[in-house]
């Protein structure tokens, strides 16, 4: 067996997986991706980037990779498939970047080479045991002692389950498909561009939906269907092609004609949300942390969000720069924000009508959403622009997410690309920062008027507006 080493282990190679491997290779930190797989499947279950995600892409350089793979712009996003637009933020990207989770992938692996990180493939994580030194991991005819080990090994998580974790939440009463289905010609009335989430899935008996995505190819569509009522008793059998033509039938009617369907795959509307990301030495981040009916597009992107709180605490910590408590406030501030999505799941199930008072309740509802105060509530969770995190500071900039702004030399998001602390400030002559972890921009002016100067984490949100690093770094 052969025997390495590395400060962090990461299991899995999902969009969570390479996007940690990436911010901890930025940081300077010797990181071993381990997947079971062989190669990428180039299969996609998501499809999309949320704003707050493309923007935190942008934070490392890496939105225009995506924007380069991506097959389109969608202007809203969706709320229990009711449309809400996020043109009320102040983002650059008030938009879902319409791209197959293949690509992210693709990319995000891209950039992971290029920083000299390669994938070790055909490597399953079989077992591991921790000590206070380390971890060693076993996968695949290896053994690797680190000193943490990070699993990202989606929703069936072998790391998840060797640690003993409760993964609570709801079991659910029905289940869905998603199939890429290749037609002779676009089916009638169906859209050949995806711009907008309007009348993307319907349903005409309750409980039952169907759901289409125009997709890159001509006559290539994500078709999605399923019963909120009824699971079939097997969740893993293998989906039939008569499944898929019955519910392109029952949407498009006979004359819709089926070319070949490229793959087709099925899913359960359980949430459940494990009872802690952390264990000693070893967390757990995405879908092995979090699992939830695939409503409104939030899963791939609260996965990458996990791996950006993450990567710079570990590296802090592996750094000496960590005061002690840095590496507990990721369990704290991401699994508050899964539970917040996982009740957002929950709220946009409860709106799906099986009854005439739920229908009435949906078409109230949806009367709400027109009222702007309503949507911008909703469309701050579905992309990820409202989360903030705790802190003691009561300004209403501390814990939010910097909105990107111009500067003379470009945008404020240029100057995190290096992945550290963000010291922006509007004084003329800035002092230069005594802490190497800290880059120091001079500013015109900040979104928020009445601050001078902000103390900005790597991962974008503002830690305090003060420009201390007391509590952040610990030197
Ligand atoms: C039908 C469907 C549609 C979806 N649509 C969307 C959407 O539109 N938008 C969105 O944001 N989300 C969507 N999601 C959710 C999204 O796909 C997941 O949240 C995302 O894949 C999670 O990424 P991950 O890296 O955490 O886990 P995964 O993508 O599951 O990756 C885990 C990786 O770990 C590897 N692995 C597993 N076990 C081991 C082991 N023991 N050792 C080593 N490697 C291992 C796996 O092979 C895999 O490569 C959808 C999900 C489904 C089912």
């Amino acid at each position: 067996m052969d025997e390495l080493t590395a400060e962090v282990v990461v299991a899995g190679a999902g969009p969570t997986g390479l996007m940690l491997a990436n911010e901890l290779a930025l940081a300077g930190v010797d990181v071993l991706v381990l997947e079971r797989m062989h190669e990428r499947t180039g299969l996609s279950k998501a499809l999309n980037l949320q704003p707050r995600t493309a923007e935190i892409l942008d934070l490392r350089g890496l939105l225009g990779r995506a924007e380069d793979r991506s097959f389109a712009t969608v202007a809203d996003g969706h709320f229990s498939v009711i449309p809400v637009s996020y043109t009320g933020w102040d983002t650059r990207h008030p938009y879902q970047l319409g791209i197959p989770q293949a690509e992210v992938e693709a990319a995000l692996e891209e950039r992971l080479a290029e920083q000299g990180v390669r994938v070790r493939r055909g490597h399953e994580l079989t077992g591991f045991s921790q000590d206070a030194e380390g971890v060693t991991i076993t996968a695949g005819g290896i053994r690797v002692r680190a000193a943490y080990l990070v699993g990202c090994d989606g929703g069936r998580s072998a790391v998840r389950k060797a640690l003993n974790l409760r993964f609570e939440g709801i079991e659910g009463r029905g289940h869905g498909v998603s199939a890429d289905v290749l037609f002779e010609s676009p089916p009638p009335g169906a859209p050949t561009k995806w711009r907008s989430m309007a009348n993307m899935v319907t349903s005409k008996s309750p409980g039952k939906f169907v759901g289409i995505i125009p997709l890159a190819e001509p006559n290539l569509y994500r078709v999605t269907f399923g019963d909120r009522l009824n699971r079939p008793r097997n969740l893993r059998a293998e989906v039939t092609d008569d499944e898929v033509r019955e519910a392109v039938h029952e949407r498009f009617g006979p004359e819709a004609k089926l070319a070949k369907i490229r793959w087709a795959s099925r899913f359960s509307d359980d949430s459940r949300l494990a009872a802690r990301y952390r264990v000693g030495r070893v967390f757990l981040a995405g879908d092995a942390a979090h699992i939830h009916f695939p409503a409104g597009g939030q899963g791939l992107n609260l996965g990458i969000q996990d791996a950006m709180n993450l990567g710079w605490k570990l590296a802090a910590e592996l750094h000496n720069q960590a005061p002690p408590t840095l590496l507990d406030t990721y369990e704290a501030e991401r699994r508050e924000v899964a539970k917040q999505v996982l009740d957002n799941i929950a709220a946009q199930n409860a709106l799906v009508p099986l009854n005439e008072n739920q229908r009435a309740l949906r078409a109230l509802f949806r009367t709400l959403t027109e009222l702007p105060e309503v949507e911008h509530h909703l469309s701050g969770m579905i992309s990820g622009l409202s989360i903030r995190y705790e802190t003691k500071e009561t300004h209403p900039a501390a814990g939010a997410r910097l909105p990107d702004f111009p500067t003379p030399e470009g945008h404020a998001s240029d100057v995190f690309h290096k992945g550290k602390f963000v010291l922006l400030t509007t004084t003329p002559t800035p002092p230069p920062h005594p802490h190497p972890e800290v880059v120091v921009a001079k500013v015109p002016k900040l979104p928020w008027p009445d601050l001078t100067r902000i103390l900005v984490r790597p991962d974008g949100y503002v830690a305090n507006t003060t420009g201390a690093t007391t509590g952040w770094l610990t030197t």
